[in-house]
């Protein structure tokens, strides 16, 4: 494709004359899509107090600076690398994935670049002196496998380099918070999202650790966006939240989880239960328990087929008449109840005894490094503990490495959902997973993915 034929399909930035955001999510994407591409790295670097240029020295000197940063970075990278332009003073680049030792490779390309930026610029007879934040994240780091995932995952670690101090260089870790949420999506915008299937569930797998099979699938939200592709929940739930669209956002998610469930079943493929997300506000509609008893009956599934998941701070607070009425009253038709995040949400015995639940999901924050770290272990061991005396089951969240996941077995955890076993992934590639799965069980054990 030649050069004047690629500006066409993509636009081009107005002072660098550089590609822009959507490029970039595009290659990214093409790292994880297209089996010929290799995984992308992304790097995001940001001149630090860019704006006070034009406020110094005039617009045309800035953006005289800045097309001149462009072409330094442009004239380091490689062919098959790309750079674009983000904003002012910001630039995203995709590379190759190293095949060896990939974070230090990235850490000295992301150092490259940023002393490029503080070599010493001539201006008005004077030397302008910049420095330069980075962040970046490598493929195997993104929370799913899209480049606008993978993008976010950049935008956080930049975040928390400049919180760091300019100069500043960070690489994504998963325990990084998540980029601001983004709450500029109107109300119309969600409507229609809504309603015209944009928002779908996707899918990850929990599984029983002695046995390694698959006991179960959480739906988590996803918003295919037009132009942003896919977005997690974090955001743009907030958004949906302050419209009041939670409740139709669980009616979507019910009625695409029972179509989930059909299909795998007439596929011959075992899924025992779908788990889905209730909030607080949901879990207060008095209608709530009638609503999913009359989607069960139209789908013709059984409740123990489905898994409804009730955050511990909700519970915790324990006065509410109608949630609890709603909890028992789907727990007696057979639906199973789990308890999610447990352990941030300060619910006592005696709330739990009050509700019919099947299990508690032990929140991430305690099997983060739980192989190493003493402390973690006796939390999830006293956890463990309770939960026997309850008779309810524990699932540990956030499973990352397979010391994490080796160590939860010798604590006899009984189940694991999370990125050591599979990232939660869209409908069309769960038969795959599934059946791939099925056969790595049936032969061995323990089953976690090959990172
Ligand atoms: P959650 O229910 O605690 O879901 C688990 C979150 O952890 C998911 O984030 C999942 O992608 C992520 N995760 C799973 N395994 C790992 C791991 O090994 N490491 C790390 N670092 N993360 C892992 P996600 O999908 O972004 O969802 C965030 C939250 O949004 C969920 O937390 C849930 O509270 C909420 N949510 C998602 N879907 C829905 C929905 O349909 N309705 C409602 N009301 N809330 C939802
Ligand atoms: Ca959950
Ligand atoms: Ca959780």
């Amino acid at each position: 494709m030649t050069r004047s034929s690629l500006k066409d399909r993509w636009p081009t930035d107005p002072v660098t004359d550089l590609p822009q955001r959507e490029r970039l999510i595009n290659m990214l994407d093409t790292g994880f899509e297209d089996p010929e591409m290799k995984e992308k790295t992304c790097l995001v670097i940001e001149v630090d107090a860019f704006p006070n240029l034009a406020e110094h020295y005039g617009r045309d000197a800035q953006d005289r600076i800045e097309t001149q940063l462009g072409e330094t970075l442009r004239s380091m990278l490689r062919v098959t690398d790309l750079i674009c332009s983000l904003d002012r003073g910001k630039f995203g680049v995709a590379i190759d994935r190293a095949a060896r030792a990939d974070l230090e490779v990235v850490l000295q390309i992301a150092s490259r670049l940023q002393s490029a930026i503080t070599t010493p610029i001539e201006l008005n007879e004077t030397h302008l002196h910049l420095t330069a934040s980075v962040g970046f994240a490598l493929p195997q780091r993104a929370p799913e496998a899209t480049g606008e995932s993978l993008f976010q995952a950049a935008e956080s670690a930049l975040q928390s380099a400049q919180a760091a101090g300019p100069g500043s260089i960070r690489a994504f870790s998963n325990g990084m918070a998540p980029r601001a949420a983004a709450t500029n999506h109107s109300e119309a915008e969600l409507t229609e999202a809504l309603e015209t299937g944009q928002m779908l569930p996707w899918f990850q797998p929990q599984v029983c650790l002695r046995t390694g099979r698959l006991t179960g699938m959480e739906a988590l939200v996803r918003w295919n966006h037009p132009k942003q592709g896919w977005i997690a929940p974090g955001a743009f739930l907030p958004a949906l939240t302050q419209a009041g669209l939670l409740e139709r956002l669980s009616e979507v998610m019910l009625f695409e989880c029972l179509t989930a469930i059909c299909a795998w079943d007439k596929q011959g493929l075992e899924v025992p239960t779908i788990s889905i997300n209730l909030s607080s506000a949901e879990l207060s509609n008095p209608k709530l328990f009638e609503k999913i008893r009359w989607d069960l009956d139209r789908f013709d599934v059984s409740p123990e087929r489905l898994t409804l998941e009730v955050l511990e701070s909700v519970i915790a607070q324990g006065e509410d008449d109608v949630i609890v009425r709603n909890i028992n009253a789907l727990s007696r038709m057979g639906c199973n109840i789990d308890l999610d995040d447990f352990g941030t949400g300060h619910a006592s015995i005696a709330h739990i005894r009050r509700f019919c639940l099947n299990r508690i999901k032990i929140d991430r924050s305690f099997i983060t490094h739980i192989d190493t770290d003493p402390d973690q272990q006796n939390m999830v061991a006293a956890i463990l503990t309770m939960a026997k005396q309850l008779e309810i089951r524990a699932l540990a969240e956030g499973v990352e490495t397979h010391g994490e996941y080796a160590k939860l077995g010798e604590l006899g955890c009984t189940d694991v959902q999370g990125y050591a076993v599979a990232k939660p992934m869209p409908m069309d590639v769960t038969s795959l997973w599934i059946k791939n799965h099925k056969s790595t069980s049936d032969r061995s054990h323990p089953v976690l993915k090959h990172a």
